[in-house]
């Protein structure tokens, strides 16, 4: 595509890239987004320079961000990352693009862990790390814990190790398929994860965005999308501690069942399902007591 000669300032880009959008059926923000990398911008500073001419590379950069996500590419592999609990991770194809959701899971588990637990010098593990976020997040807010992340792929272990470096974060990293590698070496007080949960028949239904560039391994649970509780669930008596709380991230439909699940491996265990912001079930956590 040829530069349009008549777009010479920000606010004419935008209006341009908002129009391209709607006609992919995308969401129009993401024109901000991108204007906001192309300029290394904040909202408020963008705001106040839609009236600032745009160079040639600025605007072809900018084309080229709003092209490739009118062709479906999410626009946090675009800019190369997303925004969680307030910092900024490095995100690419090898790993799933951290949700909202996922930061009620971290703030609920810091909440729940503060309350069950006097020691605060707990052993945490989050069971396929992705980018890093959660495990990242708890040591950062909580820098008395020691924090384990494992993840099935090394390519993926990459980017959240390489997330940890920029944001300063310890973390133990351990390789493997969800708690097989942990078994043996250590018990832990607290376990968190948040698995693929999407039943694989739900694929067709999803966006173009989703199903077409984020990791199918990192989507998917199963045929009802509760595999990887169901196998989590199984090995957990082989990593817990005698006292030890255990955080899931759920699709909406699955509280009942995956508190099931729990219960029927832990039939003293205290289950809460919990909703997120948007009033969907989002969270299952159990403390469970061995005797
Ligand atoms: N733990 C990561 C996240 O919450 C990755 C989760 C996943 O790949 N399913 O973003």
């Amino acid at each position: 595509m040829k530069r349009n000669e008549s777009i010479r300032k920000v606010f004419e880009a935008l209006n341009w890239a908002r129009q391209f959008l709607r006609e992919k059926g995308r969401e129009e923000n993401v024109a901000h987004i991108a204007m906001e990398f192309c300029l290394g911008m904040g909202r408020t500073e963008l705001l106040a320079n839609m009236h600032r001419p745009l160079n040639a590379t600025e605007f072809e950069t900018f084309q080229q961000m709003i092209i490739q996500h009118g062709e479906g590419v999410p626009i946090q592999y675009v800019i190369g990352y997303e925004e969680f609990y307030g910092r900024k991770f490095h995100v690419n194809e090898h790993c799933l693009i951290p949700r909202p959701e996922t930061e009620e899971l971290v703030l609920g588990t810091i909440t729940r862990m503060k309350k069950s637990f006097s020691n605060q010098a707990l052993e945490v593990v989050d069971i396929g790390t992705g980018s890093g976020v959660i495990a990242i997040t708890l040591k950062l807010e909580v820098p008395t814990l020691h924090v384990t992340a494992t993840d099935i792929s090394t390519k993926t272990l990459d980017v959240a190790k390489n997330n940890a470096r920029t944001l300063g974060a310890n973390i133990e990293w351990v390789e493997g398929d969800l708690l097989t590698p942990l078994i043996g070496s250590k018990r832990f007080d607290c376990v968190v994860s948040n698995p693929p949960y999407i039943p694989i028949g739900e694929k067709e239904n999803l966006s173009v965005i989703v199903k077409n560039y984020e990791p199918e391994r990192a989507l998917f649970g199963g045929t009802d999308g509760l595999v990887y509780y169901r196998k989590m669930i199984e090995q957990l008596p082989n990593i817990l501690k005698r006292k030890a709380l255990v955080g899931f991230e759920i699709g909406h439909t699955q509280g009942d069942a995956v508190a099931k699940l729990l219960l029927n491996k832990f039939p003293n265990a205290k289950v809460e399902i919990v909703k997120d912001l948007n009033g969907k079930q989002r969270m299952v956590f159990a403390f469970i007591e061995s005797m």
